[in-house]
């Protein structure tokens, strides 16, 4: 794989990264969904008035445990509502009104003896862990490393330009914990190797090496695009490792998660994310219970103006979202949010073959001729251009003067019916 291009970004993480990361489990109300996958079969179990506890279920399922969706505070049920989320589509949600306002204090548990790999995915499961990286349940992860093979578990604690610094944030306030969680998970995924992956410069790179040893701790050469740095910066750490070798991610926050589940009980209720953009008065890092929705984040942090582009996730590869009022929830690491004409809308126009997508593409791919080809229902040729190894970094998209959505389309054609595609190769052969 080619490296060396891609988009250079300004470094604007440093107001965030900055500050304290600020503990807001105090949220007056949090809007939660009954489950976050669309096709789940689960039924209500609270209802209007009804009082909830932190970690009470809010549905029940007799299929899939983990389709269910914990509280993520003690409160009273004040009604239910629809949501169209930008990441998760519609989810019909409880209200809940936060009851107590004292803090509830985390107590720990004690732990004797070595913990097994069943009682690990025991925890992560009764604790409902969501991975952020991708938003899959990580007790399903763990299974699945374990049946098919984990060579290295890494911990991504890169981050790619320009806002976001959540994982950083999570890594200088926890560290020792995170790094106990991951030896939980490599655990339960069958291996000794486990390592967090960082991109930090000098004095913090040193004092994190210094808290949690440097064997734990490798540093990627690029933070973008934001695998492939992971698996390139084991190569030099091992010259045993094969370029086989299965390397499987696992964000930082399920790492802290797990860890907090084994010692603490504690389900996974609550999540840190970066508040940044040019409309945010204090940038900053968060840590909020899921639910919380994203006007009262912005609220607290503080407004110049009313924001007139909200994105969830980094400037390059997130979701824009078209209003404050949705609920922050498993997977959201980043919250960007724009003041008018910071962010230029492109009409999108036919393409002029400037060729500036396939300069910046670090996978060597030609995206226009990707896009055209899919558009143009040429399935059969999206094979020889490679299209399964874009990783959808979002540079075409980004450098195209025409508008055009290149990464969209080709995430479209990566997941296109590979059934259709079998088919339509297997004619042409013929
Ligand atoms: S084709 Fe994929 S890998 Fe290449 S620049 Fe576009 S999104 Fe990134
Ligand atoms: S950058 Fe846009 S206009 Fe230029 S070749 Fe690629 S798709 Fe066409």
């Amino acid at each position: 794989m080619r490296i060396g291009k891609g988009v250079r970004l300004l470094f604007r993480k440093a107001p965030a990264i900055d500050r304290p990361t600020a503990e807001w489990t105090d949220v007056a109300q949090v809007v939660l969904p009954y489950t976050y996958f669309a096709e789940a079969d689960v039924r209500p179990a609270v209802f209007l008035y009804d009082t909830v506890r932190r970690g009470t279920p809010l549905s029940s399922s007799d299929t899939d445990s983990q389709a269910t969706v914990l509280s993520s505070v003690t409160g009273a049920v004040s009604g239910s509502r629809e949501v169209v989320h930008p990441l998760y589509g519609t989810l019909h949600c409880a209200v809940i009104d936060r009851l107590s306002t004292e803090a509830e204090p985390d107590v720990p548990v004690p732990v004797t003896g070595e913990i097994g790999r069943e009682e690990v995915c025991a925890a992560a499961e009764a604790a409902h862990i969501i991975d952020e990286l991708d938003g899959v349940p990580l007790v399903l992860k763990l299974r699945e490393w374990y049946e098919s093979g984990c060579d290295y578990l890494v911990a991504d604690g890169v981050q790619i330009q320009p806002y976001e610094s959540s994982a950083w944030a999570v890594l200088r306030d926890y560290a020792e914990q995170v790094v106990e969680g991951l030896s939980l998970a490599a655990r339960a995924a069958g291996t000794t190797r486990y390592h967090i992956a960082v991109c930090l410069s000098g004095q913090r790179r040193r004092s994190l090496a210094l808290r949690i040893g440097r064997r734990h701790l490798y540093q990627t050469d690029s933070y973008y695009p934001a695998e492939e740095p992971i698996r390139r910066s084991l190569r030099p750490h091992s010259r045993t490792v094969s370029p086989d070798a299965r390397v499987c991610r696992i964000g930082v926050q399920a790492c802290l998660a797990l860890y907090r589940a084994i010692y603490f009980h504690q389900s996974h209720d609550r999540c840190t994310l970066t508040v940044a953009g040019n409309a945010v008065r204090e940038p900053q890092n968060v840590t909020v219970p899921f639910g919380t929705t994203v006007q009262e984040v912005l609220a607290r942090c503080g407004l110049t103006e009313d924001p007139s582009h909200l994105i969830l996730g980094e400037i390059m590869t997130g979701t824009a979202a078209a209003t404050q009022d949705i609920p922050i929830l498993p997977g959201m690491t980043c919250l960007l949010a724009f003041t008018a004409g910071t962010i230029r809308a492109v009409q999108p126009r036919t393409c002029i073959g400037c060729g500036r997508c396939a300069e910046v593409c670090h996978a060597g791919l030609l995206p226009f001729e990707i896009a055209r080809r899919f558009r143009n229902m040429h399935y059969e040729r999206l094979g020889a251009l490679e299209v399964s190894a874009c990783d959808g970094c979002g540079a075409c998209s980004y450098v195209c003067p025409c508008g055009i959505d290149l990464a969209a389309t080709i995430a479209e054609a990566r997941g296109a019916d590979s059934a259709i595609l079998l088919e339509l190769e297997e004619d042409i052969d013929a």
